[in-house]
C-alpha cells in the first residue's frame, strides 16, 4: 500500500460484531478481527492510511429513516458504538497517529453527509481498501459512491462480513462485476 492508498474499516463495532450487539452480524463479523488489524498494521507500515468511518445515531431519532428498519444501534457514546474486539486497543494505540482518523457518519455510505471526499482529494487518495461491516450495507453504498466519484476500490472479502451468507455472496459478486472493485 502506498501513500495514495487508504484503508477503510467500516462501522466494526459491538452493536455490529458482538453476540449482544443490537444488529450484530455475529460469528461472521468477529473471525475478521485478525485480518483487520494485519491490514491497518501492514498500511501504516507501508506509507498508507486507515479510517475508520463509524455510524452513529439518537435513540428513536423520528427523521432517520433507519428508525423505521432497524433497531436502535451505535448510539453516540453506547457501549454498542465502541469498537469491537482487538481494534477497540489497536485505536487507543494509534489515534494519535497522523495517518488514523476515526470519524462520525450516520448514513449506510461513509461518504453521505461527511468530508470522506474532500480529506481523501487533499491526501491524493485515490485508491480505497474496503473492510468491515456490513459487506450489503455500508461496505456496499460506500463502494457506490467510491465508484461514483471514480475511486479505484479492492475489497478485501476476509476482513468484511454480512447478516447473512446470501448478503456476503451477493455483495461480493456485486463489487467485482458491477463496480469494478478487486476482490481479494
Ligand atoms: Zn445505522
Amino acid at each position: 500500500m502506498s501513500e495514495n492508498e487508504a484503508l477503510l474499516i467500516i462501522d466494526y463495532t459491538n452493536d455490529f460484531v458482538a453476540d449482544q450487539g443490537a444488529l450484530t452480524c455475529g460469528k461472521p463479523g468477529q473471525v475478521i478481527d485478525d485480518k483487520i488489524i494485519g491490514l491497518a498494521n501492514e498500511t501504516l507500515a507501508s506509507g498508507g492510511w486507515v479510517i475508520l468511518p463509524t455510524d452513529v445515531h439518537i435513540p428513536e431519532d423520528p427523521y432517520h429513516p433507519e428508525s423505521k428498519l432497524f433497531p436502535s444501534h451505535n448510539v453516540r457514546g453506547s457501549w454498542g458504538r465502541e469498537f469491537y474486539g482487538s481494534l477497540a486497543n489497536w485505536f487507543v494505540q494509534h489515534q494519535d497517529d497522523p495517518k488514523v482518523f476515526m470519524y462520525d457518519k450516520t448514513r449506510y455510505s461513509a461518504f453521505a453527509g461527511t468530508d470522506l471526499d474532500l480529506r481523501l482529494r487533499e491526501r491524493k487518495i485515490n485508491l480505497l481498501h474496503l473492510t468491515g461491516v456490513c459487506t450489503d450495507i455500508c461496505v456496499l453504498h460506500t463502494a457506490v459512491d467510491a465508484y461514483n466519484l471514480n475511486y479505484g476500490i479492492t475489497v478485501h472479502k476476509a476482513a468484511v462480513a454480512a447478516l447473512t451468507a446470501k448478503g456476503q455472496a451477493w455483495a461480493l459478486d456485486h463489487f467485482e462485476h458491477v463496480l469494478g472493485a478487486t476482490v481479494r
